[in-house]
């Protein structure tokens, strides 16, 4: 690896992949998606369905509709039959159009709760079409319409804001970061209402519960990064070995550059702790632990790291954490509501669903930055094969489960995207930066 990098220094990068590849164990082979927008490209089975659909959705009868696309599109989960086509897009709108359809009708029988539940089904349908498909600008607007109309507003903040960070290039990038701004300050108008009611309720149950966290977060990621650091530098213990802060510092602020979000104000800390942990907080915030050093054995695993925890940062993933936590933690200190169904189940979910974006987008921080595209799959790689061996390690992994599909996803995206496995790794910088031998 060494040597690999001196041949990077001269250009020479035929000579850096022959080295690395050497070192290396190869991907496993990835299958590319690709999406069908033409009916006359479906399978006969699939044409079949689709003419069926078709027929069942002019004449209005919605359950055969809904059997006749989950054949298509979905398959059936309890039978566990795969669908005839998959990756059908205008299959997959016909079927959320028939449950938002459906919804609107239970709306005006007056049931509130399944039109929700309708609502709900037919965003995870678009979400996991957009999530397969993330390029698509046409489904991402879909799901953003769908967010908004499911009141999930920091969600289509980050759909947008994704987007606008993976395609720069896209002509429609611009309106995105502007959209996924607006989105945000409406995510905190509700989270405004949301304290408002919480008080009240606290207030008539003579209570006072702490609202410290949420009030700081009402003043927006940029100024609550600000305030949760500040504390937490207070109550840790920062590294005092400038070398080493500085040189954190250095790699994460060249990272940042390729991050967007102009308004937050970068900051890399190093923390004294022997369990290797890395952790983001609002407004680009971002901590990693002496533990985590230690593991880390290259540059480019160092800004892997710290690729990935930017990456929770500019997708506003600390901030909707801690919101999500304080306002669970004050609706539990409310002894009468107690079994107000604060859904843990909920926050799992998302937290897979963060971890796979912040993998994604930090790898393509770090590959714009020149590293080997394969520094988070590396750590990944590292932390999975000690996940469960050591106690030390618990930190990490309670706040990132690691999975072995993660280190398979990163794999296939570095693989479909093409981009460079076999670039710098900077190991000599990174030892004397540490001072290892
Ligand atoms: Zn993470």
């Amino acid at each position: 690896m060494l040597q690999a990098d001196q041949f990077y220094k001269q250009g020479n990068l035929a000579k850096v992949k022959e080295i690395q590849s050497a070192v290396k164990p190869e991907f496993p082979p990835s299958e590319p998606l690709v999406a069908n927008d033409n009916p006359e490209n479906l399978s006969g089975a699939g044409q079949r369905h689709w003419n069926n659909a078709q027929r069942m959705i002019d004449r209005n009868l919605r359950d055969s509709t809904f059997i006749y696309l989950n054949f298509l599109v979905v398959g059936n989960k309890e039978k566990n039959i795969a669908p005839t086509d998959p990756d059908f897009i205008p299959g997959y709108f016909a079927l959320v159009d028939a449950y938002e359809k459906t919804a609107e009708q239970e709306i005006k029988k007056g049931h509130e709760k399944k039109a929700k539940e309708l609502n709900v089904q037919a965003l995870g349908v678009v979400e996991s079409l957009a999530s397969r498909f993330p390029e698509r600008a046409d489904l991402l607007d879909k799901q953003i319409e769908m967010l908004l109309k499911n009141k999930k507003y920091i969600e289509a903040s980050i759909a947008a804001n994704q987007f606008a960070l993976n395609y720069p290039d896209n002509p429609k990038s611009a309106e995105y970061k502007r959209d996924a701004r607006k989105y945000e300050d409406q995510y905190i108008r509700e989270l405004r209402i949301e304290i408002t009611a919480l008080s009240v309720i606290g207030t008539a149950l003579g209570n006072s519960p702490d609202y410290g966290s949420l009030m700081v977060l009402l003043q927006g990621e940029k100024n609550a990064g600000k305030v949760f650091a500040e504390s937490y530098k207070k109550n840790g213990s920062v590294v005092e070995n400038e070398r080493i802060n500085n040189y954190v510092s250095s790699i994460g602020k060249k990272l940042a550059k390729f991050a967007g979000r102009e308004d937050f104000e970068y900051e890399f800390v190093a923390l004294q702790d022997d369990n290797p942990g890395a952790f983001a907080l609002p407004g680009g915030k971002i901590f990693i632990t002496t533990g985590m050093l230690g593991l880390i054995d290259s540059e480019a695993e160092l800004a892997g790291i710290l690729g990935h925890e930017i990456s929770h940062s500019v997708l506003s993933h600390s901030f909707r954490k801690i919101a999500n936590s304080s306002i669970a933690s004050m609706i539990q200190s409310f002894p009468i509501i107690n079994n107000f169904p604060v859904s843990n189940l909920l926050m799992a979910e998302a937290s897979r669903d963060y971890e796979k974006q912040a993998d994604i987008l930090g790898t393509r921080l770090l590959s714009s930055s020149g590293y080997s595209a394969d520094g988070v799959y590396n750590v990944m790689f590292k932390l999975q094969q000690i996940e469960g061996k050591s106690q030390g390690i618990q930190n990490w992994f309670r706040s990132h489960p690691v999975a072995t599909d993660r280190v398979k996803y990163i794999g296939e995206f570095i693989d479909l995207n093409g981009y460079n496995r076999y670039a710098y790794e900077g190991v000599q910088p990174y030892r004397e930066a540490l001072n290892r031998k």
